[in-house]
C-alpha cells in the first residue's frame, strides 16, 4: 500500500490489518490532513436520525471491503505466497493511471492505456492502422517486416505496423513456471534453489495483457509514436534529445525510455518511440524493420513500460553493469538481446509493480552509490 508494508491476518477468508491502523488508512485513502475518515463532524443517519462518525464506518473493515467502499476493488491483488502468508497489494494510485496490474492467485492481468501516434516519414498519419507493408517485396525496398514467412509460428508478412505493435506487446503473455531446481557452479559451496517467491503457492503465473485506448473517463495513457521512415533514414539521437520538446502535448509527462535515471512509476511508464529504420548504418540496423527482430524489439521496449531496465552491456555508460549470464537471464533474454521472455522477467515486473520501482538486472554504481539489482535476480554471480 503506497510503498508501505502493513501486517494483518486472515479471518473468514478476508484480510484484516492489525498494525498501525491509522497510518494504513492514511495510505489507503491517500490522505494527509483533511481526510474524510478523520473528520470530527458527525454524519446524521437519514433513516434513524442518529449521529455517527465516518471513522466508525472504516474501522475494522477488511481490506477488500474498504477497497469496495473506496472504489478500488478492481485494483486489489492477492495471492498466497506460502501456506501461511497471504500478500495483498492495493495500488490505489493506479486507478486513473496508464498502467494497471491486478494479480489474483496465479492470474496476472495487465491493462495498458495507450495512445498511438503514427507518422509516415514526417507527416502524421491520422489513421494509425494505415502503415502497411510494401505492396511488392522488391529487392531494392529491402522488404518489410520480413519478406519470408517465419520458419515457425505466425506469418507476419501482411501485418501493419500497428498490428505488429500489438503482437509485440502480446509476446509477454503466457504461463510462466517457477524454476524449482538446484543449481550449482563449481565455485560455490552450496547449491542454490531458484524459487520465484512472487509466483506463490502455485509456482506459476499466467500473464494476460489488455491494451486500451484512453477515454473521456480515463484520459491518462502512455504514448507510442510509430515512425515509418523506410524511405528516409533517421538519426535516432536527434529524437532522444528533443523528444520531450517535439512531442510535448498537454499534460505531458513525456520522457523517452532510454534515459539513465529512474523516472518510471506505475503512473508514468514512459513514452515509446518506434522507427522502422534507424541511423544511417544500413546493415547494422537492417533488423529494425525486418520480421522477428523488429517484432521482438517492440516487445523489448514494452519491457521498459512494465518497469524493467536493460540487461545488456552499455560500455559508454559509467557504472553500468551487464546482467550476469545465467539460466534465469540467459543470453537470449528479452532485455538483453530481444529474444525470449523468461520467468525471472515476469517476477521482476511483479516487483516493479509491488514497490512502484523500476528493476535492474545488475547493480549500478552511480555517484559512489550502489543501486542494487532486483531481488528477483537469484542466481549468484561469480565471486559473490
Ligand atoms: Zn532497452
Amino acid at each position: 500500500m503506497g510503498r508501505e508494508k502493513f501486517n494483518g491476518e486472515v479471518r473468514g477468508g478476508k484480510t484484516f490489518i492489525t498494525s498501525r491502523y491509522y497510518a494504513y488508512l492514511d495510505r489507503f485513502f491517500d490522505c494527509e490532513e483533511n481526510c474524510k475518515y478523520k473528520s470530527e463532524e458527525p454524519i446524521i443517519d437519514e433513516e434513524t436520525g442518529l449521529q455517527r462518525f465516518y471513522y466508525d464506518e472504516v474501522y475494522n473493515r477488511s481490506v477488500e471491503s474498504l477497497a469496495r467502499m473506496a472504489g478500488y476493488l478492481d485494483l486489489v491483488s492477492s495471492w498466497e505466497q506460502t501456506e501461511d502468508c497471504r500478500i495483498v497489494v492495493v495500488n490505489n494510485a493506479a486507478k486513473n493511471g496508464p498502467y494497471q496490474l491486478v494479480r489474483r492467485g496465479r492470474e496476472v492481468n495487465i491493462r495498458l492505456y495507450t495512445r498511438i501516434y503514427a507518422y509516415n516519414g514526417n507527416r502524421e498519419s491520422l489513421k494509425v492502422k494505415d502503415i502497411k507493408p510494401f505492396e511488392s517485396e522488391e529487392e531494392w525496398k529491402e522488404g518489410w517486416f520480413g519478406s519470408k514467412k517465419e520458419a515457425k509460428g505466425e506469418d507476419y508478412r501482411n501485418y501493419t505496423f500497428y498490428e505488429l505493435l500489438i503482437a509485440g506487446i502480446q509476446k509477454w503473455e503466457g504461463v510462466y513456471e517457477n524454476q524449482y531446481q538446484k543449481y550449482r557452479e563449481p565455485w560455490w559451496n552450496d547449491a542454490t534453489t531458484i524459487c520465484y517467491d512472487d509466483f506463490g503457492l502455485d509456482g506459476a503465473v499466467s500473464v494476460k495483457i489488455e491494451v486500451c485506448v484512453p477515454t473521456g473517463e480515463h484520459p491518462k495513457g502512455n504514448r507510442v509514436y510509430m515512425f515509418d521512415n523506410r524511405e528516409g533514414l533517421i538519426n535516432m539521437d536527434a529524437y532522444d534529445d528533443y523528444s520531450g520538446e517535439r512531442f510535448s502535448i498537454e499534460e505531458s509527462y513525456n520522457w523517452s525510455l532510454n534515459w539513465s535515471y529512474d523516472r518510471w512509476s506505475i503512473l508514468n511508464v514512459g513514452t515509446v518511440l518506434l522507427f522502422t529504420r534507424l541511423k544511417s548504418d544500413k546493415r547494422k540496423y537492417d533488423h529494425s524493420y525486418k520480421s522477428s527482430g523488429f517484432l521482438s524489439m517492440i516487445s523489448h521496449e514494452f519491457g521498459h513500460v512494465w518497469g524493467l531496465h536493460d540487461a545488456y552491456d552499455k560500455p559508454d555508460k559509467m557504472g553500468w553493469n551487464e546482467a550476469a549470464e545465467t539460466k534465469e537471464v540467459s543470453k537470449d533474454n528479452i532485455m538483453r538481446s530481444n529474444k525470449r521472455v523468461q520467468p525471472n522477467d515476469i517476477e521482476m515486473i511483479l516487483e516493479a509493480w509491488k514497490y512502484n520501482k523500476r528493476q535492474r538486472y545488475a547493480d549500478f554504481y552511480y555517484k559512489l552509490e550502489i543501486i542494487p539489482k532486483s531481488q528477483a535476480v537469484k542466481y549468484k554471480e561469480k565471486g559473490d
